[in-house]
Parts: C-alpha cells; sequence; structure tokens
C-alpha cells in the first residue's frame, strides 16, 4: 500500500472533520502509517515535523514507551466498565492526581470524553447548581468575542468563531457576548496588561448589567487558540474571577487547549493565581493517546446536588464512554511523565529557543505580529504590513504555507492567515529551527502565489 492507494480507499468512504472534502480533489490526503517522538511518516516513507501537536493533543511524542506500557498493562487489566454504581482504580488515581495538580479549591472531577463535552457538563452543572439554590431566573451565558469552546450546540453557542458558528445560528440558545482582550488590537506602546485591564471595564459593565439572568462566564485563558491564537494578559483572568465573585456568576475556565503546560504553567489559571468555579480539561489530558475530558468543580457546587433521591436535584448527565479506563490510565502516565521530568522546568528554556526560532518573523515584510505565550508562537500574514488589512480569506493564503510545509516535511496548520508553532515538549532546538526555516519559506511562497 501507498500514499495513493490508501487515500483512494479514504476519499471513497469517508468524510473528514472540518474539511471541504472537494479540496482533496487537488489537496493530497496524507496517510499516516507511523508515528515516532514529534515525527509522523506516510506510506510513501515520507517524514513530517508534528508541529501541531496532531491538533494540539501530543504533548510528549508519538509511540512514547511509558504511556504505552501504562496503556499495555491496562488493556491487560480493564478496558472499560460502567461508571455509574462502578469505579475503578485509574479513574481514582486519576481524579486524586488532577484535585491535586489543579487550582486551590477544585476537589470534584466528572469525567466526559472530549472536550465539547466537558464544556456541554460545565454549562449544565452550573445552570442546574443555580436551579437547585432556586435561582430560576439564570438561564443565561456570557462569553467573549473570538472566543472556541467546541463543536456541539450548546459548545457551539457559547463560542464566536463564525465560521463554525454562522451556519448553525438558528438552532443555538442566545448568548451574551462582551468584546475581548484580544491584544491584537492594542494601540502602539500600549502593554498587554495595561489594554487587557482596559477592556475589562465592558466586562465589568455587562456583569453588572446582566448578573442577574447569568450562570456563568466562561473563558479560555490566556490564549484564544481556535480563534487564531490570539493572546492577553492575565490581569484580566484576575479581574474576572473578582468581579464573578462580586456579582454571583460561575467563571468556567476552558483549559482544554491550554492545560497541561501549553502557556508555561501547568494551568494558565495559575498565572493569574485564580481558581475557577469550573475548569475543563481535554486535549493533552491523555498526552494525546485517547480521547477523555473532565470537569473540575467545587465542593461548594458538588453539595448542590447532593440530597435525597426524591428532591429531584442530581445531575443526570452521563456518555456510555465516561470516565474509560485506558483513557485514565494514558491521563496517568501523562501527569506521571509532568511529576518525573519537570516538564514546567525545563519548558521554559524551550520557550525561549521559540522565541529565539520566531525572531526572524519581526522584520517579514507581510508579518503584523509575532506573539507569544509560553509553548505557542503565532504569526500574524496581512497584506499590509502598516495597515494590518489582511489577505482576503478567498485567496487562502494559510493554505498555501501548509502544502509548502507538507512538501519539505513539516506539519504546519494555519488558522487562516495565522501560523502557529504548538509542538510536543520533546522537540529539540536543532527540530525547531527546522520548523521556522520551513515556515519561512512557506510565507515566502504564500505572499508571492
Ligand atoms: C478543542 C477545544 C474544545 C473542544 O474539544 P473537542 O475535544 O475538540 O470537542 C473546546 N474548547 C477549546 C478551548 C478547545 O481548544
Amino acid at each position: 500500500m501507498n500514499n495513493q492507494d490508501m487515500a483512494n480507499r479514504d476519499l471513497a468512504v469517508l468524510w473528514h472533520p472540518c474539511t471541504q472534502m472537494k479540496d482533496h480533489e487537488h489537496l493530497p490526503m496524507i496517510p499516516i502509517k507511523a508515528g515516532q517522538g514529534v515525527w509522523l511518516e506516510d506510506f510513501d516513507g515520507n517524514r513530517y515535523l508534528d508541529a501541531i501537536s496532531s491538533w494540539w493533543v501530543n504533548l510528549f511524542g508519538h509511540a512514547n514507551s511509558a504511556i504505552i506500557a501504562a496503556l499495555k498493562d491496562q488493556l491487560d487489566t480493564l478496558e472499560h466498565v460502567i461508571f455509574a454504581g462502578f469505579t475503578h482504580e485509574s479513574g481514582i488515581r486519576l481524579a486524586e492526581k488532577l484535585v491535586e495538580i489543579s487550582p486551590v479549591g477544585l476537589t470534584r472531577c466528572f469525567y466526559a470524553d472530549n472536550g465539547s463535552a466537558a464544556v456541554e457538563v460545565a454549562l449544565k452543572m452550573s445552570f442546574h447548581y443555580w436551579r437547585n439554590q432556586g435561582q430560576t431566573q439564570k438561564t443565561k451565558f456570557m462569553t467573549l468575542e473570538n472566543s472556541y469552546h467546541g463543536e456541539t450546540l450548546g459548545a457551539l453557542a457559547v463560542g464566536n468563531v463564525a465560521l463554525y458558528k454562522e451556519t448553525y445560528a438558528p438552532l443555538l440558545m442566545e448568548v451574551i457576548t462582551v468584546p475581548g482582550p484580544d491584544c491584537y488590537h492594542c494601540e502602539p506602546g500600549e502593554s498587554w496588561a495595561d489594554y487587557s485591564t482596559r477592556r475589562f471595564a465592558l466586562m465589568d459593565a455587562a456583569l453588572q448589567q446582566h448578573a442577574d439572568s447569568v450562570c456563568a462566564v466562561i473563558i479560555e485563558p490566556l490564549v484564544q487558540c481556535a480563534g487564531s491564537m490570539r493572546m492577553y494578559d492575565a490581569v484580566y483572568l484576575s479581574l474576572l474571577r473578582e468581579a464573578c465573585d462580586k456579582y454571583g456568576v460561575h467563571l468556567i475556565a476552558d483549559e482544554i487547549a491550554v492545560g497541561f503546560g501549553r502557556t508555561g504553567t501547568l494551568f494558565a489559571c495559575e498565572q493569574a493565581g485564580i481558581s475557577p468555579d469550573f475548569m475543563c480539561l481535554s486535549k493533552g489530558l491523555t498526552g494525546g493517546y485517547l480521547p477523555l475530558s473532565a470537569v473540575l468543580t467545587t465542593d461548594r457546587v458538588y453539595q448542590a446536588f447532593y440530597d435525597d433521591y426524591t428532591k429531584l436535584s442530581a445531575f443526570l448527565h452521563s456518555h456510555s464512554y465516561t470516565g474509560n479506563a485506558l483513557a485514565c490510565r494514558a491521563g496517568l502516565a501523562t501527569i506521571n511523565i509532568f511529576q518525573q521530568q519537570a516538564v514546567i522546568e525545563t519548558n521554559r528554556s524551550l520557550a525561549v529557543a521559540l522565541t529565539n526560532a520566531a525572531a526572524r518573523f519581526h522584520g517579514h515584510p507581510h508579518v503584523a505580529e509575532v506573539r507569544q505565550t509560553g509553548m505557542i508562537v503565532a504569526i500574524e500574514l496581512v497584506k499590509n504590513k502598516q495597515t494590518r488589512e489582511p489577505y482576503p480569506w478567498q485567496e487562502r493564503r494559510g493554505l498555501k504555507v501548509y502544502t509548502y510545509g507538507l512538501s519539505q516535511g513539516v506539519l504546519l496548520r494555519p488558522l487562516g492567515n495565522v501560523i502557529y508553532f504548538m509542538p510536543p515538549y520533546i522537540i529539540t532546538e536543532a527540530e525547531l529551527e527546522l520548523l521556522a526555516e520551513v515556515a519561512w519559506q512557506g510565507i515566502q511562497y504564500a505572499v508571492s502565489n
């Protein structure tokens, strides 16, 4: 079997996510045969540097021996069991670990099986908490401009990326959308902290106006990843925590993309020293090996559901694969790596290497901004550097960077015209250099074709 054979078979029966399938009339479908470390290998023997951690999930490389060994052991013991009325050791141990390592006050863990489902759980729990408290007028959610929280209808409703949301608008619950702190829009010379503080006034005003009807504010701490990797300062989170307390509204931190070391701390909320009422985790939770998500919450929330059965106040949400034992074991193995290898500390020098590798892009005549938070670097490609006029989306310049990258053995997957690096934490400095060089050439190709 070579690439062509596999692609033909795929295109005869499969429908891929986030894809206009007609694109594959000219874009090659890349069938991957194996992965090793940061490298993927296709059926023709070509290799690709996985610069986007296979959609932001992979932390310690493909075919990681520690995670594989844990999974094999789990497979020989218990693959899965119903998680209502029953439990298992890996599910318990992972919850214990998550409670131990997450911000103070988050003492309860509820499992689901993907990020969107975790967001649904947090939304329903928040609403249901207020209802159990007799606050039935609280039925709305508040979200930020340019936010992304997943694709199921509830998660899509609290997101704000038009490309994914607009088509389905008639199906979605109404939310209150507040202008965000995205620091791409700060004034020349204005610091991220100042801009984020200034923009918080809009959130404060919205909270003041709507608090009575609002269950929770949902936010992606520090980086709006799917929203073109737009970033802001931690002060916004501190202010938001204070305001949510003041106005009696929950704070849901969606750390699905930014959790597990991506922003330079284990969780992004740590940089503001805050604890949310709900924290959603997925993606890196299993190191990129199996689908799993978790919602961490407080004892206060938990207690609001804890009563006699006949009060009908229980949280009855469930998924068939809730707390899957294999996925939980992958999560445990992943957290073990963090604890045994001091990943957050070693990532500090890797983040500096990322800064250095990306330095060359600042002066590029079609780059409006190079921004970084921890282990994420984003390069904003524009038509006009002075006015920041974007390239028309129809020109699909980012896609040209993607195809160029593939031709040179690097998997970049720009978000529109934003090229970003979000590599596994085991990438070497030499590989980062290669990545930056190919991205540079890819941008050259994209702006001149
Ligand atoms: C990816 C993502 C989700 C959705 O997770 P899925 O597992 O893809 O459903 C939710 N929130 C954020 C911030 C994400 O990046």
